[in-house]
Order: structure tokens, then C-alpha cells, then sequence
């Protein structure tokens, strides 16, 4: 500490991949970094799929590799389109490191233990109850016993950021915008994992399933492969288990018994189970991100790309970037909403807002139109294939007209063209 007793250069809020990053960047360049946890160590409190994806770590932790405990390397991703008691799946396999499953309650606490190497001052334990204002600006942090002060606080407080909302960068989540996810860690040995999967050593395969019990909501289920372990879970926007007075953990064990995904986890015993909130308003609901002495990183500010699954890489990444910004604030020693605003710039040059923007109108879509794309076309994909697959001794010419027909019978043709322009807008807005 220095200038003043419980002063520091900048404070961060939440040692979730968002808050390390900005610490550990800002440490590295010789600041003074005060992180502070509510969880008894960094990674307890948090939970997710999960992959963690290499590009992003790289760039905190080069060494992350041989380093950091990792789970397993991702070589296999499978799209699992569930129906009643069958399925299609599509599933691209390569031996390449684009990520790794881990638990985070190992790799957010190794995350952390390097950023305390690095010179970060690890408060864990301690939850921010409120941030001090002076004037116009955050000059600090409350604490259930002290105050902290510092020219910069960083917000990494995750999805349900209260702090946020306390000085009005955030409103109430509408709960259209957030998904609340359940899932379970099954343990089962490596070999039995290795062997169902198709996997050797610590290669591993993500699952990614669409419909079953959540047909026709927004929703998706998952699992990861870990070494001696399967996650699987799921996650439904909010409004949509309110609506339909559903309890996620009952829609779990649906999906647990679904005659493709059974086999899968059969004989394993439950190890964990835990829920969380999942960012899922995109891009049009990304508050402002910084004022007088403040920033916003990770899913705090909603930063999630939900059709890929990525937000510990958009949490790590704009971490970094708060973190650089906050570095050339503390040499100007301007801690403006004007000059810090250069992370909000910073996040538009990168792939974080890049992509952010890229899906704008996706969840204004599915919400609009989740009947026909999470419900009757994934009925009709598995249709397909159980006619394509039957061998009854009638014509195949017969099951075409027959199956051609009923999609213009069962949909009609307003409909079918109000699908199809849905499809259009949201490529348009995607690619162009
Ligand atoms: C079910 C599920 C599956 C997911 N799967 C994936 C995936 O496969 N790949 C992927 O990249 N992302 C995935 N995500 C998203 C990913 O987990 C988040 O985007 C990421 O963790 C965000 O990091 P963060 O640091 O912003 O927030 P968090 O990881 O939530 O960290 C916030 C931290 O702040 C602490 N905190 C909160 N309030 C306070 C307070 N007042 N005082 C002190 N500390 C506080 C919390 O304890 C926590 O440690 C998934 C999320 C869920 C829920």
C-alpha cells in the first residue's frame, strides 16, 4: 500500500478469470493491485461447462500448457440434436489444441496463485459490499470490515454484477437475458470415459445438445470430459422456467435418461452439483463498461458468446485489455470515465466486441421464433433420418413426397416463409 493507509493503484472486484487477468496484467507492469474474492480461494465459488480456450490463456499464461491443471484436451466437438428417444448427431474430430475441460475450482485458484507470484495482493475470503464514491467518482471498495481505496476499481464481480447496479451501470437482470444452468460431475475411471468416448489419454469430447427436454426453449444441455469424470448439464433462459414452471434439476434428469446420452454416464457416481447464472442478452444488452474511476470486465458486463459457448476467453481478454487501460490511466494519473473510456475501444478492435456485434440479432431471433427452430426443425431433422434410415419396402421416391409434404402441412406456407426470412435477416446481420 502507499500514499495512505488501505490505498492502492487499482482494486479488483472477483478473482473469476476476468478479475486474475486484469490483476495479473496490471502487476506485471509494477502496479499496485488489491484482488479481492468472496470464496474461501479463487475458483470455489465458481463453476461452468467447461472449456477453456487456449488462444486467450496464452495470452495471461504462456506456459498455461505445462503448466496450469488442466482436465483434458479438446479433440472431438459433437452437435446432438435430441428427439424423444432418438437423435442426430454431427461430430467434427480433430487432434488439435484449441482447448482444454478443467475444473475451475483447480484452475482458477492455480490462475490465481500465479497472479500472487506476479505481485498481486490476494484478499480472498471477503465479500465488496459496497464501492465509495466521492464527487463523481470511485475512489473505492467497502468491505464487511474495512474500506479500501484506489485511482481505479475493476468490476469482475460476474454475471449478477450488484455493484454495478449500486452506481447504475447495470440495470435488474431481465430474466430473458440470463440462463440458469444445472449440472452434475459424474466420476467414472479414465478407461471406462476413454472407451465410451472414443478417446486415448487426455484427449476429451464436448457434447452440445439441442431439444430433449428443453424442445422449444431456449435452452441447451452439455458434457465434458474431464480425466475421471463426465459434466453434463444444462442451461434455460430464466423467463422460460418461470413460464413453464419448471425445475432445471428435473428437466437434468431427463436428459440424463435420454436413451443417447444414458450410456454415456451409466455406473458413474454423482461427485457435484451446482448451478449458475449464464449471461445471454448478446450484444444489445453490454452496459456502458467504464465511468469515473471504474470498468467493467467479464460477465459482468454480460460478455458471453453464447452459440460458441466462449466467455472465460472474453472475460480473460477483457481483463487484459481493462488492465492495459488502466496501466496508461495510472501513468497519466487520469483515472477519467474519458480516458478509461480507451478500453471500451480497445474492446471493439478485438474479437470480444467483434463477435459480440457479429450475433446482435441471434436472441432477438430465437426468442421470436425459438417454436420453429428449437422445437418443430429439430423434430423434422430426426424425421428425416428415421425415414432415410427406414427399410420398409416402400418406394424411397414415396418417403420424400411424403415427408416434403408434410413439412408445407404442418407448418403452412406463411409460416415456412416467415422461417425462411428469419433465416435470411439473421445471416445478413451475421455476415455482413
Ligand atoms: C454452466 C456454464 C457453462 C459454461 N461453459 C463455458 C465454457 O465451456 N467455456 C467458457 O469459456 N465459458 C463458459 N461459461 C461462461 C464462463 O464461465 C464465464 O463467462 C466466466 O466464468 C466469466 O468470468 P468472470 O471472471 O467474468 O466471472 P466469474 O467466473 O463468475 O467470477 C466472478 C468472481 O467474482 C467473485 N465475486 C462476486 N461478487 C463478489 C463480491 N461482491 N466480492 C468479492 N468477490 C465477488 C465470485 O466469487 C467469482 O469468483 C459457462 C458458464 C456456465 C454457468
Amino acid at each position: 500500500m502507499s500514499v495512505r493507509e488501505n490505498k492502492t493503484d487499482v482494486i479488483v472486484v472477483g478473482a473469476g478469470p476476468a478479475g486474475i487477468s486484469c490483476a495479473i496484467t496490471l502487476a506485471r507492469a509494477g502496479k499496485e493491485v488489491v484482488l479481492i474474492e468472496r470464496g474461501m480461494f479463487a475458483g470455489s465459488k465458481n463453476m461452468f461447462g467447461g472449456a477453456i480456450y487456449t488462444s486467450a490463456v496464452k495470452e495471461i499464461f504462456p506456459n498455461f500448457e505445462t503448466e496450469a491443471p488442466l482436465e483434458r484436451r479438446t479433440i472431438e466437438h459433437n452437435f446432438a440434436i435430441l428427439g424423444e428417444n432418438d437423435s442426430t448427431t454431427i461430430t467434427y474430430r480433430k487432434d488439435y489444441n484449441v482447448s482444454y475441460s478443467v475444473i475451475r475450482g483447480k484452475f482458477d485458484r492455480w490462475c490465481a496463485q500465479e497472479a500472487k507470484k506476479a505481485g498481486v495482493y490476494l484478499v480472498d475470503e471477503t465479500v465488496v459490499r459496497g464501492l465509495i464514491k466521492e464527487d463523481d467518482k470511485i475512489i473505492g471498495v467497502k468491505t464487511e470490515l474495512e474500506e479500501y481505496y484506489a485511482d481505479i476499481v475493476v468490476l469482475a464481480d460476474g454475471v449478477n454484477s450488484l455493484l454495478a447496479k449500486e452506481i447504475g451501470l447495470r440495470k435488474d437482470i431481465d430474466t430473458k437475458d440470463v440462463a440458469l444452468s444445472v449440472k452434475e460431475v459424474i466420476k467414472l475411471d479414465k478407461e471406462t470415459i476413454n472407451q465410451r468416448y472414443g478417446l486415448k489419454d487426455n484427449q476429451g469430447a464436448i457434447v452440445e445438445i439441442f431439444g430433449g427436454p428443453m424442445l422449444g426453449m431456449l435452452g441447451l444441455g452439455f458434457m465434458y470430459t474431464n480425466v475421471d469424470s463426465v459434466t453434463i448439464g444444462l442451461g434455460i433462459t430464466l423467463n422460460e422456467l418461470v413460464e413453464n414452471n419448471y425445475r432445471p434439476f428435473e428437466l437434468l434428469d431427463k436428459l440424463k435418461q435420454h436413451p443417447s446420452v444414458a450410456p454415456f454416464i451409466e455406473g458413474g457416481t454423482l461427485k457435484e452439483y451446482s448451478a449458475h447464472l449464464i449471461p445471454e442478452g448478446g450484444y444489445k444488452k453490454i452496459p456502458q463498461l467504464c465511468d469515473n474511476g471504474v470498468m467493467i470486465v467479464g460477465d459482468a458486463g454480460m460478455l458471453v458468446n453464447n452459440l460458441h459457448w466462449e466467455g472465460t476467453n472474453l472475460a480473460m481478454i477483457s481483463g487484459k485489455l481493462a488492465g492495459e487501460t488502466a496501466i496508461d490511466a495510472l501513468n497519466k494519473k487520469d483515472f477519467s470515465k474519458k480516458t478509461l473510456s480507451a478500453y471500451e475501444k480497445k474492446l471493439k478492435k478485438s474479437f470480444v466486441m467483434k463477435d459480440m456485434y457479429t450475433y446482435r440479432d441471434l436472441m432477438d431471433v430465437m426468442h421470436i421464433r425459438k417454436k420453429a427452430f428449437l422445437s418443430y426443425y429439430m423434430k423434422k431433422i430426426n424425421a428425416f433420418f428415421e425415414m432415410f434410415t427406414s427399410v420398409d419396402g416402400v418406394p424411397k421416391k414415396e418417403h420424400y413426397q411424403k415427408f416434403i409434404k408434410s413439412i408445407f402441412t404442418d407448418r403452412g406456407i406463411v409460416e415456412l416463409f416467415k422461417d425462411a426470412w428469419a433465416i435470411v435477416k439473421l445471416l445478413w446481420s451475421i455476415l455482413l
